[in-house]
């Protein structure tokens, strides 16, 4: 596979542990802050007197620190990749029909049908669908840029299909690859001028995604959260001031918060995420991704 000649590699330092750590942690962490919100308005959650603590409850009646479908969804395509000593489509679409008979606390419509699909027909994507520009496909991201540092050809090509396996549309995956890229940006200690210039990009391919000025919807569209997570992520100066004020715009928050955590986490290293917020994470979930960070990045960090 070529090597990705933009990316200058650091030494195998603990930093891009750090970074790569934070990324994963940093999207556990959003998703359980910004649950128990989902589908609140902004205004409803200003009434309530702002949301910054890992409270549980809300629609899906979470405990503190539970995660939700975006980060389980990100582990069981990260177990693929492990357990198949790198990407595979077929073992992908396997863990993630795994994943649904396990009965997921939440399960996106989108994801559901594709998943379904799969387990149906065996197919690995349906046809383009105008129908599926949801995030499902871009909050699930992660482990497949880990794996992938390093080498740009080999992400696009896990990324695309990774994101078919459910979601086929355009918008999708140009947010998905956009998410990845930045991630290995951040991992490779390029910062936030360097992402930037990623959104720059990805808004004159696609000037729906312009997020400038803020039009203030986060929903589950990916435009909406992809809008959500770069105005946030653009405009904050560290981990926490970044995820909270992203999941306090409500809709979509446990997903626009994930995606902003995995950036902010990637950007910040994992000594910037609140330890009142890691500490209620669950164990297993910790201790798992902790494997998986080592397990996907072995060849990086020695
Ligand atoms: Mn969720
Ligand atoms: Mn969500």
């Amino acid at each position: 596979m070529p090597k990705n000649s933009t990316i200058v590699k650091q030494p195998l330092s603990a930093d891009i542990k750090s970074r790569a750590l934070g990324a994963y942690l940093g999207l556990a962490v959003g998703d359980a802050l910004g649950a128990p919100i989902e589908f609140l308005t902004k205004r409803e959650i200003a009434h309530r007197g702002g949301h910054q603590e890992m409270t549980g409850g809300g629609w899906l009646k979470l405990k503190p620190g539970q995660i939700t479908d975006d980060t389980e969804m990100s582990l069981y395509l990260g177990r693929a990749w492990i357990e198949t000593g790198g990407w595979n489509a077929q073992l992908a679409a396997n863990q993630l029909a795994e994943w649904l008979k396990h009965y997921p606390i939440d399960v996106g419509n989108t994801c559901r049908r594709g998943i379904r699909r799969f387990m149906l027909d065996g197919t690995l994507h349906g046809l383009e669908n105008e129908a599926d520009g949801g995030n499902g496909a871009a909050m699930r991201i992660l482990p497949i840029a880990l794996a992938t540092y390093g080498d740009d050809a080999a992400f696009e090509c896990a990324a695309i299909e990774q994101a078919h396996l459910t979601h086929y549309h355009p918008l999708s995956d140009a947010a998905t690859l956009t998410l990845g890229r930045m991630v290995h940006l951040l991992l490779a200690g390029q910062g936030v001028n360097a992402c930037l210039t990623l959104a720059n990009k990805l808004i004159v391919e696609h000037p729906q995604f312009r997020y400038a000025p803020y039009a203030g919807r986060a929903s589950g569209y990916i435009v909406d959260t992809m809008q959500t997570v770069m105005h946030h992520f653009f405009n904050s100066a560290n981990f926490e001031d970044c995820v909270v004020a992203t999941v306090n715009c409500g809709e979509d928050a446990d997903t626009t918060g994930a995606i902003v955590g995995m950036l902010a986490g990637a950007l910040y290293g994992v000594s910037a995420i609140p330890q009142r917020w890691l500490n209620k994470l669950d164990d297993s979930v910790r201790s798992e991704i902790e494997f998986q960070v080592s397990a996907l990045m072995k060849g990086v960090l020695k």
